[in-house]
């Protein structure tokens, strides 16, 4: 029983690094931020990443990490402007993402997110890969306004389009685009510290997370500056990188499924190694969740 939880726990804290090592203990967790041009900021501390846009409007919000940091994004908040939250858009369900929801709702902000956000936070989750069990969300946590392709807010200045992509790391993911400021937050369609969490149980498909790429890449330009879900702020050149590093590794698994090769043998020839330095984090299931994908009828 034990030894069995040990490992449970570890597949746990080794499956969403950046945002379940700081589950343990958020008072350690600090919330920082980073302009970004346009009145468009990010907040880094735990779980992923938020942008935020300011101006003579309101406060726009995109993801709220866990409930216990909203006290500490929100003084990050207060630093940037004296304006209410008025929306916060959640660019999946995940609850690194959506956490603070209830929170920032009881505050006054609308949320607003895809269709199938709301209806996987209504119900019980399971997320396979991580054996993780997910209560449903309280009433006052979920999605007021959803969207089924898109929809865009006019606020402080500038057009900010949400919009829902092609099932990828799970089925109710959005990209937001500031058009004016130039900045894309990609939720985790796009992992900028590792390969992508493919969430099958969620409905992803590798190959939504390649269409996403192209699809940003191809509505961006040189200066634009994309915000992943997780890692560091970057560019399109550097998200074409990941994209080229997930086709490569997706066709190579592509091909041994073809070969009839089992999921061991797959991983054991190490396809996402060449790309190690560049995104270290989670290749193992990476791979496991393309075999899953590929190998289905
Ligand atoms: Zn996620």
């Amino acid at each position: 029983m034990r030894a069995t939880l040990a490992i449970a726990l570890v597949a746990f804290a080794t499956s969403l690094p950046t945002s379940l090592h700081a589950q343990a203990n958020y008072d350690t967790v600090q919330v920082r931020s980073a302009a970004l041009g346009g009145g468009v900021h990010v907040l880094f501390g735990a779980g992923g990443n938020i942008g935020v846009s300011v101006g003579d409007d309101a406060v726009f919000v995109i993801d709220d990490q866990f409930a216990p940091l909203t006290p500490k994004i929100l003084a990050a908040i207060r630093a940037l402007s004296d304006k209410p939250v008025k929306f916060v858009v959640n660019t999946h369900w995940h609850f690194d993402h959506t956490g603070g929801n209830e929170n920032m709702g009881k505050a006054g902000a609308l949320i607003v997110a895809h269709d199938n956000v709301r209806k996987r936070m209504s119900t019980e989750q399971f997320m396979a890969a991580l054996n993780r069990r997910e209560p449903p969300s309280p009433r006052a946590a979920l999605p007021v306004v959803t969207f089924n392709d898109g929809v865009t807010f006019h606020i402080n200045g500038d057009s900010v389009a949400a919009t829902h992509v092609a099932p990828a790391h799970t089925d109710g993911d959005a990209v937001v685009h500031f058009l004016k400021a130039n900045v894309v937050h990609m939720g985790d369609v796009f992992n900028n510290a590792g390969f992508p969490f493919v969430d099958l149980s969620s409905g992803g498909s590798v190959h939504g997370v390649i269409a996403a790429a192209d699809k940003v890449y191809a509505t961006t330009n040189d200066a634009t500056k994309i915000i992943p879900g997780h890692g560091q702020v970057t560019d399109r050149a550097r998200l074409k990188l990941w994209r080229d590093a997930i086709v490569a590794v997706r066709d190579g698994v592509q091909r041994e499924v073809r070969a009839g090769r089992s999921v061991d043998q797959v991983l054991a020839l190490k396809l996402a190694a060449p790309y190690e330095k560049e995104w270290a984090g989670g290749h193992e299931r990476f791979v496991r969740a393309v075999f899953e994908e590929l190998s289905r009828r």
